[in-house]
């Protein structure tokens, strides 16, 4: 939170009481990801007044900011708290039976650079499923 709080201040980003509590409740989802329409549901019943759009732009500010890491399930976008506040890009393990997220340093891109010579990479998303070490361990004993 403090450091999230920092970034807010040198974005000289005003920090109101719904910023605070929608950056709080991200907060909770550091090792997993909810889908925003949940973030949506709970503003709105702890802020009856607060618009989808004002929610929606504050999560997107947030992510521009590198706050949260946003990802599409299917159609459905889900965020998470930022795993990572000091070296921003990353990817991610994500486990399939428990949807824990782990954080990975490194990062495929030059692999792939080198085999594009001459070639502008402009984006890239990478992302590993499976199952975590403890999802196993429970799998063994049941
Ligand atoms: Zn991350
Ligand atoms: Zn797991
Ligand atoms: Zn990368």
């Amino acid at each position: 939170m403090d450091d999230a709080l920092h970034i807010l201040k040198e974005n000289k980003y005003k920090i109101t009481k719904q910023r605070k509590s929608l950056l709080t409740y991200l907060s909770q989802y550091e090792e997993s990801y909810v889908d925003v329409t949940v973030v949506d549901d709970y503003m709105r019943n702890q802020y009856p007044g607060m618009s989808h759009n004002t929610i929606y732009r504050n999560i997107k500010e947030f992510k521009e900011m590198g706050l949260v890491e946003q990802r599409m399930n299917g159609e459905r976008a889900c965020v998470k708290y930022q795993c990572d506040f000091s070296h921003k890009h990353h990817h991610h393990f994500i486990c399939t039976s428990c949807s824990k997220v782990v954080e990975l340093d490194s990062c495929p891109l030059g692999y792939f650079e080198n085999q594009l010579p001459g070639y502008k990479i402009e984006e890239h998303k990478f992302e590993l499923h499976g199952i975590c070490d403890e999802c196993q361990e429970k799998l063994v004993k049941n």
